[in-house]
């Protein structure tokens, strides 16, 4: 049981992103002091949203300079923390050199931070937020687990660095987080795992998360020919939030949980919009066959590739969410509400 002190900064790494900021945001109207980890402090541009958000809310935000591949640079940002948030790790699918741009901030970075946490006096938890990439790397994996379900027992074998190289990163980072974590006692680990997040960011004009050109890609006519037959586990990021928080704070919280509000498909995404958005905006109206996106797939998008196509697509997804509904209390808002509200942030930036 570990109870952490709400009196004590609570720190964040990669502040600066896509989920992070929702959860600096819940931690913030708790009246909690925030120490925010970005590469670059003196980005004000990018870190204005944080501000404002600090600004209408009881708590209070330090920033502090820190890279996951600088050994040490997370030393300041932790100190008198007893609860850590490790969310940073490169989310992009357009990588030139996945060991370099992927494998090492997401596994070395899991280690600095970690290894951080070995060296402060005062850190109780450490929470880091994984994916459901560290479960599974294709959909067709499920065939080869119980009842088709994936579960936090399972583990990612099926990515490298050829074939799914950004759930290959996510998978050694959590390995390592765990492996460091059983050597010590002073601390406590939980992972978070969330399938694909989507939902409205608290910086639009500034998101890089891979999240962000998906919906994207179905409201500017990238996909209006239709989309593949593809089975998601999909999660709001405000919700994911709520659950980051939980991870934190109830005190026998432990080990991994799936963080997936909606077993769903790449169409249901998109059925989503229709209703509000189909007039205006060439969103896709069917499923494209197998073959087709086998055939010009990987000429249409590099992440496309051949074996990603046979060993994915006419795939469904299933996950189990039920451990983080029994244990950290999550509430999972529908799909419609998530998709609306991100598609709508879309156009109100002018983004499509
Ligand atoms: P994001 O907006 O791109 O956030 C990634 C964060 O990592 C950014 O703050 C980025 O900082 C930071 N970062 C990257 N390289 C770094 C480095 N070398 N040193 C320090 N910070 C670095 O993506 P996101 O979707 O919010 O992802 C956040 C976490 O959620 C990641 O661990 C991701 O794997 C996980 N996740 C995301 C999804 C999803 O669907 N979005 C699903 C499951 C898990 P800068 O702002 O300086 O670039």
């Amino acid at each position: 049981m570990t109870v952490i002190d709400k009196n004590k900064p609570v720190l964040v790494t990669g502040a600066s992103g896509y989920v992070a900021g929702w959860i600096v945001k819940s931690l913030l109207d708790k009246g909690l002091t925030v120490h925010a980890a970005v590469r670059n402090p003196e980005a004000r541009d990018k870190l204005r949203f944080l501000d404002l958000l600090a600004d209408n809310a009881p708590g209070t935000i330090r920033y502090f300079k820190s890279d996951l591949l600088e050994q040490g640079s997370y030393d300041e940002a932790m100190e008198g923390c007893e609860l850590v948030y490790h969310t940073a790790s490169p989310f992009t699918l357009d990588v030139h050199d996945p060991q370099k741009d992927l494998v090492d901030p997401a596994k070395l970075g899991t280690r600095n931070v970690l290894e951080t946490a070995n060296r402060s006096h005062s850190v109780k938890r450490v929470v880091v937020t994984s994916s459901c990439a560290a479960i599974y790397g294709d959909n067709i994996d499920a065939e080869k687990v119980a009842g088709g379900i994936f579960t936090e027992d399972i583990w990612n074998t099926s990515s490298s660095l050829d074939h799914g190289a950004y759930s290959y990163s996510k998978t050694l980072a959590e390995k390592e987080a765990w492996s460091i974590s059983e050597k010590q006692s002073s601390w406590d680990l939980v992972v978070v795992n969330p399938s694909l997040v989507l939902g409205p960011a608290v910086n639009p004009l500034a998101v890089t998360s891979e999240s962000f050109r998906l919906v994207r890609q179905m409201g500017d006519g990238t996909m209006k020919a239709g989309v593949p037959m593809m089975g998601w586990g999909v999660i709001d990021v405000r919700d994911l939030a709520d659950i980051h928080y939980q991870a934190g704070f109830v005190p026998g919280a432990g080990g991994r949980y799936i963080a997936s509000g909606h077993n769903t498909t790449y169409f249901e995404l998109v059925r989503a919009l229709h209703n509000k958005f189909g007039e205006n905006y060439p969103l896709p109206k069917k499923e494209l066959p197998k073959w087709l996106i086998w055939l010009i797939g990987p000429m249409l998008n590099k992440a496309l590739t051949r074996r990603f196509v046979t060993r994915n697509i006419g795939y469904k997804w299933k996950g189990d969410n039920s451990k983080s509904i029994r244990e950290l209390h999550a509430a999972y808002r529908p799909l419609s509400e998530t998709m609306i509200d991100m598609f709508q942030q879309l156009i109100d930036n002018k983004i499509i």
